[in-house]
């Protein structure tokens, strides 16, 4: 897949999943913007292995509509546009129904909706219109198997989850006549810092053997789907969500 010229804007681009995407654009011939929320160290590091040239970090909390709104200002105006908004920016926070406090309850689904839904949401817009302005563009958001399967102890996650991928086919319906596809992709357990507590406890190894493979998937196998969705040739699988979870949850 061939991206060069393409501006591409990742979310939560310094780490994880967002920086194999990060770097599997940049590999591709795209010019990247490195988006994250705080730590610049991460993001720089990210930053300094990308190969080509004119990429940029910018810090940017996406649960604040006004940083929103700027980011994405200084995102098209350092780049000369946008072609392609990755929404990967995402957190996990657990809250069990049947033990938290109801102020426990509330705060963790106003934090959950605020960076996995809203933030999105309020990217999609800023940057559709940006799209618009200049003929088209690609939209891809990062969701997850939970929408599916359930998360019992991250009941809140699942929900902005499933709602992300609502939001996505509503979407490719409404942009495809501005020339904007957009798709999600739904990991199930990647090795990432978000799930590394889980990853190395005594639930490890059941969790790998949720799939087959008897393992969790690896950040590049998430890029790999997120590029396919942006690439020239992937226009009428817009509104597609492409599960990649080893085969350990089927919908
Ligand atoms: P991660 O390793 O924890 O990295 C999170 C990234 O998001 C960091 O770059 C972080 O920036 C940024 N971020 C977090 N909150 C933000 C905010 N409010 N504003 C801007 N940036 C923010 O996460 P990951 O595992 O790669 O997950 C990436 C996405 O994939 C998430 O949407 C997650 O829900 C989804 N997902 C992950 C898995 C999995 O198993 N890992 C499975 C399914 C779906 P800082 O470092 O500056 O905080």
């Amino acid at each position: 897949m061939n991206f060069d010229g393409q501006n591409v804007l990742v979310t939560g681009g310094s780490r994880g999943i967002g920086r194999a995407v990060s770097l599997a654009f940049a590999g591709a011939g795209a010019r990247v913007a490195v988006a994250y929320r705080a730590n610049h160290a991460a993001a720089q590091a990210t930053l300094a292995r990308l190969p080509g040239d004119g990429h940029m970090r910018l810090a940017m909390d996406v649960a604040e509509p006004a940083a929103v709104e700027a980011g994405v200002e200084e995102v098209a105006a350092r780049l000369g546009g946008i072609d392609i908004l990755v929404n990967n920016a995402g957190i996990g926070i657990y809250h069990r129904i049947a033990e938290d406090s109801y102020a426990d309850w509330q705060q963790a689904w106003r934090d959950t909706l605020a960076t996995n839904l809203l933030g999105p949401a309020n990217l999609c817009f800023c940057a559709a219109r940006a799209m618009i302005a200049r003929g088209g563009g690609r939209i891809v958001n990062i969701t997850s198997r939970g929408a599916f399967r359930g998360e019992p102890i991250k009941p809140a996650y699942g929900a902005s989850k499933a709602a992300l991928n609502s939001l996505s086919q509503s979407l490719a319906a409404a942009l495809a006549p501005h020339n904007i596809f957009v798709g999600a992709v739904a990991p199930g357990f990647v090795n990432t810092d978000l799930t590394a507590d889980r990853l190395n406890s005594p639930e490890g190894a059941e969790i790998r053997a949720q799939s087959p493979f008897n393992r969790v998937a690896e950040p590049e196998e998430v890029a790999h789907a997120v590029l396919f969705l942006a690439s020239k040739g992937a226009e009428f699988s817009t509104g597609t969500i492409i599960d990649v979870n080893g085969a350990s949850h089927f919908r």
